[in-house]
């Protein structure tokens, strides 16, 4: 079958810029896309022809080269016959085609959206911390130890003894990136030799192995904000572990657990603890010092006739809203406190008292 000719393809005139012929490939890559046309051989042989047009035609060299000799003039150029490679961020550009490139570029698509070398990102750590009711209330500095990979010092990361340069990969050329050829066309795809490096390591540094990178422990100051909580995740930048060769460094994820405390429990962002008074103090009223998750201890007033389980509100006495501003609140519950052992004395006033509320109250009340 004789071919058809690539601007007529395209439908763009002989003396169409880069920018109409770019236009016309993108409506008709997006019309007849394969993974827009399933089980459409006539929609394929369309993007195909379409491809190829528009690979020849966006490159001066093989368009002039086409334009004098015709198809026969772009045969041996790089990437015809097995399938025009495209790089298809120069035309979609800001176009978001994730669904559709999803399972025909798989992730390299992502790749070859930059033809620039990989820059390689450090693995994230994450770090259990164990700390007090009062360090989350309050908050604190706690000094960490982390095991983590950090640049090696003997090569200053590259891997290569001193002796010696690491060299240019010749699956790649250096370029870290290699074209391979997927159904009819090609996709960049990064270099499996050098790992998008471009250079491969001939004579590897003695400390690291030419990992360009060492495991050491390193010491951490993590402030920890008042208001934290049982899972609250601290993001420290760059604090994770080092990428070899300059790559960048990933986070360190500080993982809150906070311990139970004996007599602060804690609910949201109020704290509920438990008083003992005496029973004569609630039938009396009076004033008790209540302890707080501050350390410090705060006058509160105890009405006459309290009752048991009764809770009284210390405003802003709990913990503070992290991020944000104030506090929750102190809720103080009443228990009384019945006494075990009495003396003779004691024993005969609550009698007398026992005679005197009898007269008082009525029998109905009291048994
Ligand atoms: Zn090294
Ligand atoms: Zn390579």
């Amino acid at each position: 079958m004789a071919k058809r000719d690539y601007y007529e393809i395209l439908g763009v005139s002989k003396t169409a810029s880069e920018q109409e012929i770019k236009q016309a490939y993108r409506k008709l890559a997006l019309k007849y896309h394969p993974d827009k046309n399933k089980n459409n051989p006539e929609a394929e042989d369309k993007f195909k022809e379409a491809t190829e047009a528009y690979e020849v035609l966006r490159d001066p060299k093989k368009r002039s080269s086409y334009d004098k000799f015709g198809h026969d003039g772009v045969q041996g150029f790089d990437g015809m016959g097995r399938g025009a490679y495209t790089d298809f961020s120069d035309i979609f550009g800001d176009f978001d085609l994730g669904d559709i490139f999803e399972g025909f570029f798989g992730s390299s698509f992502g790749g070859s959206r930059s033809r620039s070398k990989r820059t390689r990102r450090g693995s994230d750590l994450q770090y259990d911390l164990t700390i007090s009711l009062e360090e989350a209330a309050l908050g604190s500095e706690v000094q960490i130890e982390i095991p983590r990979l950090e640049t090696c010092e003997t090569c200053n990361g590259t891997g290569s003894s001193s002796k010696s340069k690491p060299a240019v990969c010749p699956t790649c050329n250096g370029m870290g990136q290699i074209r391979q050829t997927q159904g009819f066309f090609s996709i960049s795809q990064t270099c499996p030799k050098c790992h998008g490096e471009g250079k491969i390591i001939t004579s590897p540094c003695k400390t690291c192995q030419g990992a360009g990178v060492t495991q050491k422990k390193r010491k951490i100051t993590v402030k920890i904000p008042a208001g934290v909580e049982s899972g609250s995740r601290l993001k420290i930048s760059g604090e994770g572990e080092q990428a070899p060769n300059g790559g960048i460094a990933g986070d360190l994820y500080v993982v809150m657990h906070v311990n139970k405390h004996d007599i602060f429990e804690r609910h949201g962002n109020d704290i509920i603890s438990l008083v003992d008074v005496s029973f004569t103090l609630v039938c009396l009223g009076g004033e008790i010092q209540v302890p707080t998750i501050s350390g410090s201890k705060v006058k509160m007033k105890i009405p006459p006739g309290t009752e048991n389980g009764q809770i009284f509100r210390l405003k802003g006495n709990g913990i503070p809203y992290l991020g944000s501003y104030g506090k929750g609140d102190q809720l103080v519950k009443i228990n009384i406190a019945v006494p075990k052992k009495l003396s003779s004395r004691q024993k005969e006033l609550l009698k007398e008292f026992d005679t005197l509320s009898d007269e008082k109250d009525s029998k109905k009340d009291f048994y």
